[in-house]
């Protein structure tokens, strides 16, 4: 990191954060929970089933302890590490961990009650941030559907669209349009607008819903200006195969679903804003439905509130989840026009078809209610900004290395892709030795970071990725 850099990342606000007495410090005090580590770990193998992963793979770390933007873990072998979080535990602890004001209010709503059934029912928590989802949203998203995950939520989304066509008298439509390399999330409808080879189609075949698919729009990277460019030749030919696609298969399609500027797990990948504009325009023109998954870019992660903003495009339809809740619990969020709704309201169901036993879940919604007004209290932009500049002078290093093939970064996100597959299980020890948590994937090791993380943070985060891949990969 430059002295500059650190000069402006020093001077930035928002990173100070009071965060609760004994809290776990850098200082390495030996407790019970610490020492027991290897054998929770032992009794972890072959009994539980971590994401994507065997039963009898890779050791997972035991977590200790993890407050601000700090993780205290402990190895199957009994070494202890206290790491900077690189992950906001994938895309969602965005205050970090441990944060007074989340705290507090769990435990307010603990003292109300925790949960209640949505059916016939309703509370001050669920209103409260559907209320503000609202305020947030772009323009003409108005109604609210509380779901329990990001993936329940798209699923939402996709039987909404559909109920819409029919509301409208095209039932015949029920497919969807959606990008190569997208990520929606892991239930069967979901997976079915994932990227088709990427994704799990293979593992389900028969099973998996045939949707149509465009290449990934052409990639932008941020210029100096803070614009997000992509070579406008190869936007028009995007746009003229988007045309052509949506018109071959309009009557067969109910909406288009796509994550707006950045794919995320499907390779941490940002593309030109001018072809959600396109999309926008496409999707009138045949009656489509235009879905944005904002569920990993929502809540100012690209720089924007929502990366919808990029190209001020607004959606008929939004879901939202991951740091909605700031990474305290799980929640997510649809948000849908007036047309959209009254089409619904006007139909033979009358009904939005879903509603899940943990619907708007109060101790959820009061966390995240806590964690939107958290946002504007702290200064998100300058916050993400902050973490933008900090990321980009730290992680500049590794596009010299032999391994890197590209070093990229949106808002508070900071990618490193090597020219091959990551050794997974040496880069997290690797970059843990250094004192930083990272799970890459594929050819990619990639940073979210809280947005309160300290100058020393993101330095931590830049230099232990770039230790790591030296020692790994070179
Ligand atoms: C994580 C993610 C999902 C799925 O959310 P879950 O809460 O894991 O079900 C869907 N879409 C995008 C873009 C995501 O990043």
């Amino acid at each position: 990191m430059s002295e500059t850099a650190l000069a402006t990342a020093a001077a930035a606000p928002g990173s100070p954060v009071e965060f609760p007495a004994g809290a776990p410090s850098a200082a390495r005090t030996l407790d019970k929970s610490a020492a027991a580590a290897p054998s929770l770990i032992a009794r972890d193998r072959g009994l539980l089933w971590h994401p994507y992963a065997p039963l009898d793979g890779p050791d997972p770390y035991a977590v200790t302890g993890a407050s601000g933007t700090r993780l205290q873990l402990q190895a199957s072998d009994g070494e202890r590490f206290e790491a900077v979080d690189a992950m906001s535990s994938w895309w969602s602890a965005i205050h970090g961990y441990r944060h007074p004001v989340l705290d507090e209010a769990v435990r307010r709503q603990t003292e109300q009650f925790s949960h209640v059934m949505f059916g016939g029912l309703t509370h001050e928590p669920a209103v409260r941030l559907a209320e503000q989802l609202v305020e947030l949203a772009p323009d003409p998203l108005e109604h609210v559907f509380l779901a329990d995950s990001g993936s329940v939520s798209v699923e939402v989304a996709l039987k909404l669209a559909v109920q819409y066509q029919a509301a409208v008298g095209r039932p015949g439509r029920q497919r969807f349009l959606a990008l190569r390399g997208g990520y929606h999330g892991d239930t069967f409808a979901a997976m079915s607008v994932c990227d088709p080879v990427d994704g799990m189609h293979a593992a389900f075949p028969g099973l998996v819903a045939q949707q149509h698919f465009l290449p990934r729009p052409p990639a932008a990277r941020l210029n100096n200006d803070g614009e997000l460019v992509a070579d406008a030749s190869e936007v028009t030919g995007w746009i003229a195969e988007l045309e052509e696609t949506a018109a071959r298969h309009a009557r067969e399609l109910a909406g288009i679903i796509v994550e707006p500027v950045l794919q995320g797990a499907g390779g941490m990948y940002s593309y030109a804003p001018e072809c959600l504009q396109a999309l926008r325009r496409v999707a009138d023109e045949h009656g489509l439905l235009l879905i944005f998954d904002e569920i990993a870019t929502g809540f100012g992660r690209t720089g924007r509130l929502f990366a919808s903003e990029w190209a001020g495009v607004a959606p008929d339809v939004m879901c939202v989840g991951k740091a909605l809740t700031g990474g305290y619990l799980t929640l997510a969020a649809l948000l849908c026009s007036g047309e959209v709704a009254a089409a619904i309201t006007a139909s033979e169901f009358r009904a939005l078809l879903h509603g899940p036993t943990f619907m708007a879940n109060p101790l959820a919604c009061a966390v995240a209610t806590a964690s939107l007004e958290l946002l504007d209290s702290a200064d998100w932009r300058k916050q993400v900004q902050h973490v933008q500049q900090g990321l980009s002078a730290a992680l500049a290093p590794a596009a010299d290395m032999d391994s890197v093939r590209d070093v990229r970064g949106l808002g508070a996100v900071g990618v490193v892709q090597l020219d091959r597959p990551v050794d997974i299980p040496a880069i997290t020890r690797a970059a843990l030795e250094h004192g930083v948590w990272v799970r890459p994937f594929r050819d990619l090791i990639y940073t979210m970071p809280p947005y309160v993380s300290s100058a020393e943070d993101l330095a931590a985060i830049g230099a232990g990725i770039t230790a790591a891949v030296a020692r790994v990969h070179g």
